[in-house]
């Protein structure tokens, strides 16, 4: 069975550029403030929503394993 993620945006650090939007239209959702939102915060692993991650400009994407919490992007250092 595959991964589970969790994924976050922090809104303090979005910008509104749509990066995210561009790798991954179907799991991002940009509000009237121009603030992205994971259209399911709860998700299977998929390599749109890690080249959405990686693609941000502010790194404001977070993905982690669901359940564990292990981090997925950003990551661990
Ligand atoms: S790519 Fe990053 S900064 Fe741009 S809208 Fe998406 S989350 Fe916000």
């Amino acid at each position: 069975m595959g991964d589970r993620w969790h994924v976050e945006v922090d809104r303090s650090l979005c910008i509104g550029s749509a990066q995210c939007r561009h790798h991954a239209p179907d799991d991002f959702r940009l509000d009237s403030a121009r603030q992205s939102h994971p259209a399911e915060p709860d998700t299977d692993a998929a390599e749109q929503i890690l080249a959405a991650a990686e693609n941000c400009p502010v790194e404001a994407i977070v993905i982690t394993l669901l359940g564990s919490g292990e981090a997925v992007f950003p990551p661990e250092e």
